[in-house]
């Protein structure tokens, strides 16, 4: 190829957009999952035997049909006591995130989030508009109310805050929501309940009465669903018109929405598994007082350790172990936490154990955390989840 063609061949060449161009990557760290998964927040151990019977259930006639959302969206909002106007299934809560940014924000408008929180709202956030406005919490990892209300201005458009937090387990009360919808008429407020089961504190009785609240929630935690790709939006109906208008009409697969209404009904599973979740959480909790590890409280499914300097060692010597942790030192003001979830009694048994004998053996000491504070800046890209 002549010179002048290549460089005529290199001005035509594809670019993104701007906006796809600075976007950070995600990276999600999903290869070699072979071992005991407490990783990812996910339910450890398997969904309904109902939802299974349905699965076995699925007619090969009934893969090549288009699937149809609507049925289903009026079973769940009258599990839920709403109008099927009221709600949207999508494609798990991550296409929720990117459809309501795609939505409602501009490219000057401002998004308001707080930090550390889940990695996904940055990513859809700023797919639309560069303003978006994060607050960090201070040391406690608690809800930071009176600065996060500061935080809102004219020009904030979508609000999202996760109650409980990824990756703290931290909670904000329904009280100070309903006040941060109250200051931001402009703006939508998108609570995340995805771990709403492990907390049981909800706005989802808010939605008919505040017209710019909208509750996330998620099927891939305590109903077991996360590879069917399944959540829901809760809200004001005439929002959520606005947002099945970008949703494709056929976002969520015939398979995912066949399963639901089952995983719904089966109300018994459900509180079994929430039930091992919150007894583990205090065994998990109650072993690593013991360890002398320090933590921060959690009500979610998951709880999130200050291991210091020697995170990345601890997170390699407890796969060889058998047992997959997640190393959050990339997020704002958790240099050195790795989070490890919480799941069935046996699963939790074993993960002690596990973390018992691999601090041992990298020769982990609270010392280490102490004088660390405040020095160590994580350095990784930012992961997925
Ligand atoms: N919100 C939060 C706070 C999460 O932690 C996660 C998943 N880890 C999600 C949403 C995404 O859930 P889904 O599997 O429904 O996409």
């Amino acid at each position: 190829m002549s010179v002048t063609m290549e460089a005529a061949n290199q001005l035509k060449s594809v670019k993104p957009r701007r906006s796809v161009l600075e976007m950070p990557e995600y990276h999600p760290p999903l290869a070699g999952r072979e071992a005991l998964r407490l990783d990812f927040n996910e339910n450890t151990f398997e969904p309904s035997p109902r939802v299974i019977e349905r699965l076995r259930a699925t007619t090969a006639e009934g893969l090549t049909k288009y699937p149809e959302r609507e049925p289903v969206e009026r079973i769940v909002a009258s599990h839920f006591g709403l109008h099927a106007e009221q709600v949207l299934l999508t494609n798990g809560v991550d296409e929720a995130i990117h459809l309501l940014c795609a939505t409602f924000l501009e490219a000057e408008d401002e998004a308001l989030v707080w930090t550390p929180s889940f990695f996904m709202y940055d990513v859809s956030v700023q797919m639309m508009t560069p303003h978006l406005h994060k607050v960090q919490s201070d040391a406690t990892l608690e809800f930071p109310f009176e600065r996060f209300m500061a935080g809102i201005t004219e020009r904030t458009k979508l609000i999202i805050v996760a109650s409980p937090n990824n990756p703290t387990g931290a909670v904000v009360s329904r009280g100070h929501l309903l006040a941060i919808a109250a200051a931001a008429p402009q703006a939508v407020l998108m609570v995340d309940e995805a771990y709403y089961h492990f907390h049981g504190e909800s706005t989802m009785g808010d939605v008919s009465t505040v017209p710019n609240l909208i509750v996330a929630r998620t099927f891939s935690k305590a109903y077991g669903l996360a590879s069917l790709r399944i959540g829901m939006l809760a809200g004001d109906a005439k929002l959520l018109k606005y947002v099945r208008k970008v949703s494709s009409p056929y976002n969520v697969n015939g398979v995912a929405l066949d399963c639901l209404p089952v995983a719904l009904a089966d109300e018994g599973y459900v509180t079994w598994y929430v039930e091992q979740v919150r007894v583990g959480r205090e065994r998990m909790m109650e072993g690593l007082r013991m360890l002398g590890v320090p933590f921060f409280p959690s009500q979610a499914n998951f709880v999130l350790m200050n291991i210091g300097p020697k995170h990345k060692e601890l997170v390699s010597e407890m796969r060889t172990h058998g047992v997959l942790l997640r190393d959050r030192s990339a997020d704002p003001g958790c240099a050195g936490f790795v989070r490890i979830t919480i799941g069935v009694e046996e699963h939790v048994t074993r993960g002690l154990a596990a973390l018992q004998s691999s601090l041992e053996e990298i020769g982990w000491k609270m010392q280490q955390v102490i004088e660390s504070t405040g020095q160590e800046v994580g350095d990784d890209v930012r992961e997925f989840e």
